[in-house]
């Protein structure tokens, strides 16, 4: 046990170092590329004064990683919670460059973070906060350089209350800055459901590749939020049976199946998944090595672990989170034979409606949600088919081939535009 912990790897920024150096070596690309690669290109932290409710002022810091802007302005959503650390803030920058690589998007990797807790900040300094942040970083971003978005504990309202800070600091309205606003606000129809949609298309499909039947299989979801309650509605429309699921609290676990509905209705009611009727209360860990068909992780980093995977019972794990699993995790779900569809691939979807919602607030032209769900699909099974050929002609894992598929893409851009000699 102690010699595990000492040997698993669980800072985001070395891990994903560690992936991007393996996708170089097997795609042959010169030093040159890795050295580029391994370091976001501008990192800016930010401190933020906020007046709070009890009349003091408090200072927070906040974080914005462009890791490379290669193919495009470079995109990715900004987390409000306790733990952000910059260089987790760095590793989901380069995990949002392969992500927008990887589904073709003409856009490069950002992320950004703020150290606070959002569960105990009322509404009036939620707001001040995300309009200090936003006013901390105008400099660096804006529709063409840099274009935010929400991730955990950020929501459209927040994006909202940035969007108007920076559109009063240029004197006009800039709906392109960030993605995620609300759909009275240049939001796009269908963004609030992409991620978890996008999962369920890749889950899909792997169960297809599998042979499984999705409408006879049981399904745990971790993490109840933006991406995770939508997955796991969006897959029990799709038959298969929802057993359990969790939030930062804990979980809840029901044999029969979990009316997906009624536990959104009892999390927005009560704050918290526990307690829902009729369901015995697990802990997460418990939750990741239940006897079900897919698991699909959709909180935060490093859950899936050396010390649990051998454990994980399902066939499918579907990354609805970022950097779910740990590199030894992953090395021990794979000799097992679990199918694990990479975090890059399989919640490209976020990322993938923010780019319609920009590229719909650029030509000020909005489309229907019917429209906004099909080309998600397209795109994210096209993904997937070239993920999926990649990892059976190579004989690489999902995660390899989705990073060597990205990476190249990459690479290309920065030949072309002479960024290699
Ligand atoms: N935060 C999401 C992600 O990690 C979405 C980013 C975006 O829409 O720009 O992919």
């Amino acid at each position: 046990m102690a010699d595990v912990l000492v040997k698993e790897t669980t800072n985001p920024y070395e891990i994903v170092k560690g992936q991007i150096r393996h996708a170089c070596e097997a795609l042959e690309l010169p030093e040159i590329a890795y050295e580029l690669l391994k370091a976001p290109k501008r990192f800016l932290e930010v401190q933020i004064p906020v007046r709070m409710d009890d009349g003091t002022v408090r200072l927070f810091t906040g974080y914005r990683s462009q890791h490379n802007d290669a193919l495009g302005p470079t995109k990715g959503g900004i987390r409000f919670h306790p733990a952000v650390h910059p260089d987790e803030v760095r590793a989901l920058s380069m995990w949002m460059t392969l992500k927008c690589s990887l589904l073709g998007l003409p856009l490069g990797g950002g992320k950004g973070g703020v150290v606070c807790n959002p569960k105990e900040m009322s509404e009036r300094e939620l707001e001040e906060l995300s309009r200090g942040y936003i006013r901390a970083i105008a400099p660096i971003v804006g529709p063409e350089k840099d274009v935010p978005a929400p991730d955990v504990y950020t929501n459209p309202q927040i994006m909202a209350w940035m969007m108007d800070e920076y559109s009063r600091l240029e004197g006009r309205n800039v709906f392109g800055l960030i993605t995620g606003k609300p759909v009275e606000v240049g939001g796009s129809l269908g963004r609030s459901e992409a991620t978890g949609r996008g999962c369920v298309v890749t889950v899909a499909r792997a169960a297809e590749r599998i042979g499984l039947d999705l409408t006879r299989a049981t399904v745990a979801v971790q993490g109840f939020g933006n991406a995770g309650s939508v997955a796991a509605r969006l897959i029990a429309e799709r038959g298969a049976r929802v057993v359990a699921v969790s939030d930062s609290k804990g979980g809840i676990h029901a044999p029969g199946g979990l009316d997906v509905d009624a536990v959104l209705r009892h999390k927005r009611e009560s704050g918290t998944v526990l307690g829902f009727p009729g369901a015995r209360e697990i802990g997460n860990e418990e939750l990741l090595t239940l006897d079900v068909d897919i698991l699909i992780p959709a909180a935060l980093e490093n859950q899936l672990t050396a010390e649990n995977a051998p454990r994980v019972r399902a066939r499918i794990v579907g990354e609805a989170a970022n950097g779910p699993t740990t590199p030894e995790a992953d090395a021990i779900l794979r000799r097992n034979g679990v199918l694990v569809i990479p975090d890059v691939l399989a919640n490209a979807g976020g990322v993938t409606v923010s780019y319609f919602e920009w590229v719909q607030n650029l030509y000020n032209f909005y489309w229907t949600e019917g429209e906004v769900n099909q080309r998600l699909e397209e795109m994210m099974g096209r993904a997937f088919d070239r993920v999926y050929a990649m990892h059976r002609e190579r004989g690489v894992s999902m995660r390899e081939a989705a990073d060597m598929v990205a990476v190249q893409r990459v690479y290309d851009a920065m030949k072309a535009r002479g960024w290699l000699h």
